[in-house]
């Protein structure tokens, strides 16, 4: 095998064969594949992209190339979840709690965010001594005996993908439908789930901008999880504005739990909707999934089972069920409209806005403040009036105010309405597209 007609014949367009896909990964994990030749072949994969054939194969090449997580331990049917990232995006927070009190397994690995996007463990990391680096015995020991767990994903998985990661990070090869496709499957296949759910986001504030690019990438992850064997679903939401009523680190885990307090908003519609799908996955109809899904909210039983989790993963049960706990930081500034108009929001620079006041990172080694954030006091498309308070920003004295404060000012405007997408786009599974 010659590591140069490899890369020449996907920089001519042609497809790869498994056994090429594998000679290069390989060889890049182990170092016998320099960075300059990874580098040139994804390039040529950006440029000319993939088959489905040669997305499965790198996947499962990817996926090879460390530790599979094996949870023939669990008792019952393990479901998990994904989302591909975005602003004010906490729903796991809901599913997870709910999936548990309906009798199914959540075994959740989750990562850190970095630039504009949250991340999962960043928002549990509030909890005053919760765990997240759990043993796998310890794991699978809250997982049986609550129904839910989150922790850290261990480096042991999917090596290829942080390799390969922080290459395309560097080469302007993030941006390739395939790529992503494989870097989220590869690492959702070593998690171990039988049935995974992702939510894959289009829109101003996502990876796909468009709805259509996500719908390819859904497929694509449906495709690699069939031939995989596993239950794949994904459902195409929109990111053009943050999807809850706060952006930062507390603030969004108190939106969620606002939700499973019976709070109604678009972070609880694609919530449910997840959730309702996961159920479907799970063998339930529509009307069913429904009625239990409303059934463990109203009884606040969802509720109490986060309580439970929190607390299995020795954090402070209380933080769940007295906001106080989670309250942002006192300082605060009220932010004004500028005029008459419509709210339009940037939810890109809203993301890096509360990176700037502490609650972010740019490198993976910085440290964040979790409770600074933004809570914004209107929907996007709502009119405004000169002077109306838009939103409250909570920070510290040692942030970056100023440029923060610069960042919010191109991030929330008012000005002409301006048309959100569809909330929630469409669901692709193994039964094909269906615009919802
Ligand atoms: N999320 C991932 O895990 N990988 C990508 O390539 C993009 C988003």
């Amino acid at each position: 095998m010659n590591i140069y007609n490899i890369i020449n014949s996907k920089a001519l367009g042609k497809a790869n064969s498994k056994d090429e896909i594998e000679f290069i990964v390989n060889g890049f994990v182990n170092g016998s594949v320099p960075d300059y030749q990874m580098a040139a072949y994804l390039m040529a994969v950006k440029i000319h992209s993939m088959t489905k054939e040669e997305t499965y194969h790198l996947t499962d090449a990817m996926l090879k190339s460390g530790k599979q997580i094996d949870l023939t331990k669990i008792n019952g049917i393990c479901v998990d979840k994904h989302s591909t990232g975005g602003v004010g995006d906490s729903t796991t927070f809901i599913i997870a709690p709910i999936m548990a009190c309906l009798g199914y397994k959540f075994a959740k690995m989750s990562g850190r965010g970095l630039g504009h996007t949250g991340g999962t463990l960043d928002k549990l990391d509030c909890i005053d001594g919760i765990k997240l680096d759990l043993p796998f015995a310890g794991f699978i020991q809250i997982v049986n005996r609550v129904g839910c767990c989150v922790m850290g994903q261990t480096s042991e998985l999917v090596p290829a993908d942080k390799l390969m990661y922080a290459l395309r990070d560097v080469t302007a090869t993030v941006e390739s439908i395939p790529l992503i496709a494989s870097s989220i499957m590869s690492k959702k296949l070593a998690s171990g789930s039988s049935i995974i759910l992702i939510d894959v986001k289009y829109g101003a504030g996502a990876f796909m901008k468009t709805p259509e690019d996500a719908i390819f990438l859904a497929e694509l992850m449906t495709d690699i999880g069939h031939r995989a064997g596993k239950t794949v679903s994904c459902l195409v939401t929109c990111m053009d504005n943050p999807l809850g009523d706060y952006v930062g680190n507390s603030l969004e885990l108190l939106d969620s739990i606002e939700v499973l307090n019976g709070k109604q908003s678009n972070l609880s519609k694609v919530a449910l909707r997840l959730a309702e799908e996961l159920l479907h996955c799970c063998g339930l109809n529509s009307d069913e999934a429904k009625q239990k899904l409303k059934g463990c909210i109203d009884s606040r039983k969802a509720l109490l089972k986060l309580v439970e989790m929190v607390s299995a993963q020795g954090g402070d049960g209380s933080y769940i069920v007295n906001k106080d706990k989670l309250a942002a930081s006192k300082n605060q500034i009220k932010i004004l409209a500028k005029s008459d108009g419509y709210i339009n929001y940037d939810t890109v620079k809203l993301g890096m806005a509360n990176t700037m006041l502490g609650g972010g990172r740019i490198l993976k080694t910085d440290t964040i403040d979790h409770f600074v954030g933004i809570k914004l006091e209107k929907s996007a498309g709502e009119k405004v009036a000169q002077g109306d308070n838009v939103a409250t920003v909570f920070f510290n004295e040692s942030c970056q105010f100023k440029r923060a404060e610069t960042m919010l000012d191109e991030a929330i405007t008012v000005g002409a309405y301006e048309e959100p997408g569809k909330l929630i786009y469409a669901l692709v599974n193994n039964d094909g597209i269906k615009l919802l």
